[in-house]
């Protein structure tokens, strides 16, 4: 029986270890935590550190090919199990994702293929650069100071108005690598899941447009007309060419912002990529017929890639730990039953067994025939459980 791997536990790789059963294969999750949302769905759960030599060799062994879920898995654990097995995506192209300032090097080393650039921006690694900026670059204040390395969900950014305040806000950072971006005007953000073979067959979603809150996803919007086509297709051209250029294999997720540049449907910048299925991408398990996931599975066992076609309208709401506490603040379990009885609605929980504000408990997806009725639903799960950022746009 065919055993495939994952780097990492969380609720990436139990979505992946599912589609993974699914197909027959048998999973391999190599984590850390005992209590792990993909560790306690898969077949082996090896349980140590991502660097552990030891582990790596066991997870290597056991395994047909092996991939990676987690943000800032070490990218050189990833190169030595690519010593014996495929390994998809590669170490060398999840470093660049995982450091802003290569990550910014690899967007500008292929915008004339892709047709985007990334926000303006500077590199800061040292405090003459801190005041070079200060001097020289004051067009890019207002501005967000964001840590090279090791952000998520918000963390490790800082809001930056004028020059005065930037040396505050690197030391706030630790006075790490970072990079100070441009703040834009953004009218809308929207994101692109691509997904590529070892034989380079590319095949690619259309964009789903995000809200985010508090620097969080909080909602995804995927339905025909979520955004202007015009954007969508450049959005998902540039998505190919970013993953084509760096020769990448599985799940690439590329963030894009919509700005406000004086045209008629705004201007198209690439924000971030992600080496890995994304939560944006949830949707595409309930209202596609191959998810992010499969489409993993597929990439890394060098099975053909089907194109998914999505066959429902569909609205994802993310789970935030919050929805657990009541006004007093008190646990609670949510109103599932109410939840559950409106119709298409898809809900996943984690499988996490403490929740915290801002922890990413689950998700619920809203499909229907058409964006009128999944619009309505979605209103109604979002009172009913009290969630933020659908009235957003
Ligand atoms: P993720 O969880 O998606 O990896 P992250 O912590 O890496 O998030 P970013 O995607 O860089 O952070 O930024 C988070 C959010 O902050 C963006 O989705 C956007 O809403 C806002 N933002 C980031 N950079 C800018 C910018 N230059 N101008 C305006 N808004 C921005
Ligand atoms: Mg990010
Ligand atoms: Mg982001």
């Amino acid at each position: 029986q065919a055993t495939l791997g994952v780097l990492g536990g969380g609720q990436l790789g139990r979505m992946f270890v599912h589609a993974a059963q699914r197909l027959g294969y048998f999973t391999a999750v190599l984590e850390p935590d005992a209590q792990s949302p993909a560790g306690l769905v898969s077949h082996h759960h090896i349980q140590t550190g991502y660097d552990d030599p030891a582990g790596l060799a066991q997870l290597a062994q056991l395994c047909q090919a092996i991939t990676t879920e987690f943000e800032n898995v070490p990218a050189q654990a990833l190169q030595t199990l690519a010593q014996t097995r495929p390994v998809a995506p590669g170490g060398a192209v999840v470093g660049i994702a995982q450091n802003r300032i290569e990550e910014k090097a690899h967007f500008a080393a292929c915008a004339d293929v892709s047709g985007v650039t990334c926000a303006p921006y500077a590199v800061l690694e040292t405090p003459a650069q801190v005041r070079a900026v200060q001097d020289e670059r004051a067009e890019l204040l207002p501005g967000i100071l964001k840590t090279a390395r090791l952000g998520y969900d918000g963390k490790g950014q800082v809001r930056v108005r004028t020059a005065a305040d930037l040396a505050a806000a690197w030391a706030e950072l630790g006075g790490v690598a970072c990079v100070l971006e441009k703040m834009l005007p953004l009218t809308a953000e929207c994101s692109v899941l691509v997904a590529r073979g070892w034989d380079g067959q590319v095949v690619s979603f259309a964009p789903q447009r995000n809200v985010h809150v508090n620097g969080i996803l909080a909602v995804t919007h995927a339905y025909e007309g979520n955004m202007p086509p015009a954007l969508a297709t450049r959005a998902r051209e540039a998505a190919v060419a970013i993953a084509q250029h760096l020769g990448y294999v599985g799940v690439l997720c590329v963030e894009f912002f919509v700005v406000d540049d004086g045209t008629e449907h705004g201007g198209l910048v690439v924000n971030e990529m992600a080496p890995r299925p994304h939560n944006s991408g949830h949707y595409t398990i309930d209202a596609c017929d191959a998810s992010q996931f499969d489409l993993q599975v597929h990439a890394m066992a060098g099975l053909p890639l089907p194109q998914p076609r999505q066959h429902s309208a569909a609205i994802m709401l993310n789970l935030l730990g919050d929805v657990w506490f009541d006004a007093s603040g008190q646990l609670r379990e949510p109103d599932w039953h109410s939840v559950l009885s409106l119709p298409g609605t898809h809900l996943h929980l984690y499988g996490k067994v403490q929740a915290r504000a801002g922890r990413k408990m689950g998700h619920l997806t809203i499909t229907g025939p058409d964006v009128v009725r999944v619009k309505a639903v979605a209103h109604r799960a979002a009172d009913l459980l009290g969630l933020p950022g659908l009235d957003a746009i």
